[in-house]
């Protein structure tokens, strides 16, 4: 079988140990079902492997580059290493599982991809996976991101992709979630619901983690050839957990790898809704159709969440990623607004890298990491670019680091 699909867990009914499986009304279940088996029978079919292998190297333009920190592994007095996946086309790693999700769907005969987007990103990349292979795409998106997030918004029109405003409530992404999932319902045999971390009901965490392994599989041996050995440690940023799970599947059989997980502290990691520090700070619980850490409210509701990455500030975290942690074979810490905006200047001018204020938070740990004297090689995810967070950071941050206004 590809290496990419071979792993262990979780067991066939999604568990993790005890975080993972399906908590959904049981309509829900039989589509789930019909997608799970759909998944199990394709990742072995040599047509859809070669087909997906493709669109990696020559849609996307994998294998994405190691590259070597040199000034800034001169500043911290360490060995820094940079997964490039800020070089994938649409910029980030989201792109990996879109083209999966919407090749699965494509092979299980359906016509749409369906999905919610808080800041975009999702909503961008899966627009493009469907305009390249053909799928009508609805995005379901709160009027206030609407506007918020106006250069994606503009970005999915273009591709072809219907924009569909969510306008009850406080017009966010959990109005925009109720509003997918609702039109989803209306029609679960034409369309997919792509989701867009390793969240949600089985199949999703295992199958999303499984489209992005293919980042711990190149990092593993692109580092292998380039040092004759393993990176003693790996840092990647925890949003939902897909860009993380993509990195360390590939080491978690390797004791001498050391594993960093790093969840956004926001403003403040004591007040809550200020930070979005899932494992840190949450507690085991049951939410958004799986069971895993989570920021609750009394009533047992998703947490108010926030970081200055919008990418981040998800109440829950991925299933396998909880079991991690509670096994130990992976760090969790955390990393303020402060420190990401930092690493996003310090990157940008140190090695003329202008990373995602995402994976801005992955540098951080890693300088982090260095300052508190750890040895040896550290490789960083860098999970997207910044592209999308230059007239933000310039609006908030540019006078403190620098950047005179010109007009
Ligand atoms: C969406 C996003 C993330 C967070 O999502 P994960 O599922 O935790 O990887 C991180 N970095 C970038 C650039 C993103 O767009």
């Amino acid at each position: 079988m590809n290496k990419q699909f071979e792993h262990t867990l979780p067991n066939s009914e999604g568990y993790f140990g005890e975080y993972g499986g399906s908590f959904i009304p049981p309509e829900l279940q039989a589509v789930m079902n019909d997608i799970n088996q759909a998944y199990q029978e394709i990742r072995q079919d040599p047509e859809f492997v070669a087909e997906l292998t493709r669109l990696y190297q020559d849609y996307v333009g994998r294998p994405s580059p190691i590259f070597h920190a040199q000034h800034l592994s001169q500043t911290y007095g360490c060995d820094i290493y940079l997964k490039r996946e800020d070089l994938n086309h649409t910029g980030a790693h989201k792109i990996n599982h879109c083209l999966g999700e919407v090749l699965l769907a494509k092979k299980m005969g359906k016509t749409k991809v369906i999905a919610e987007t808080g800041a975009g990103q999702h909503g961008v990349a899966l627009a493009t996976a469907a305009a390249l292979l053909g799928l009508e795409c609805d995005i379901h998106m709160g009027e206030v991101d609407i506007a918020k997030e106006h250069p994606n918004v503009v970005r999915m029109r273009i591709l072809g992709a219907n924009v569909i405003p969510a306008t009850h409530g406080r017009k966010t992404l959990k109005e925009a979630v109720d509003s997918a999932f609702q039109a989803y319902m209306a029609d679960p045999h034409t369309q997919l619901y792509a989701i867009g971390s390793v969240v949600g009901p089985h199949p999703f965490p295992m199958m999303v983690r499984d489209f992005q392994s293919i980042i711990g599989i190149e990092a593993r041996q692109q580092f292998q050839d380039m040092k004759g050995q393993l990176p003693d440690h790996l840092v990647a940023c925890v949003g939902g957990g897909s860009n993380a799970m993509g990195l360390f599947s590939a080491f978690l059989e390797d004791s001498n790898v050391a594993m960093h997980g790093c969840e956004p502290a926001g403003r403040s990691l004591d007040e809550v809704g200020e930070h979005a520090a899932t494992l840190t700070k949450g507690e085991p619980g049951t939410m958004h159709g799986f069971h895993s850490y989570m920021l609750k409210d009394d009533k047992g509701e998703p947490e108010k969440v926030y970081s200055v990455a919008s990418g981040l500030d998800y109440p829950a975290v991925g299933p396998q990623h909880a079991y991690l942690k509670d096994l130990g074979r992976v760090q969790y810490g955390v990393v303020s607004d402060k420190e990401a905006i930092d690493a996003f200047f310090e990157l940008s001018r140190l090695e003329g890298i202008i990373p995602a204020i995402e994976s801005a938070h992955a540098v951080a740990h890693a300088i982090n990491l260095a300052k508190k004297g750890s040895k040896g090689t550290i490789l960083i995810n860098l999970s997207g670019r910044g592209d999308k967070d230059i007239d933000f950071v310039v609006e908030n941050y540019g006078k403190q680091y620098g950047i005179a206004s010109l007009i």
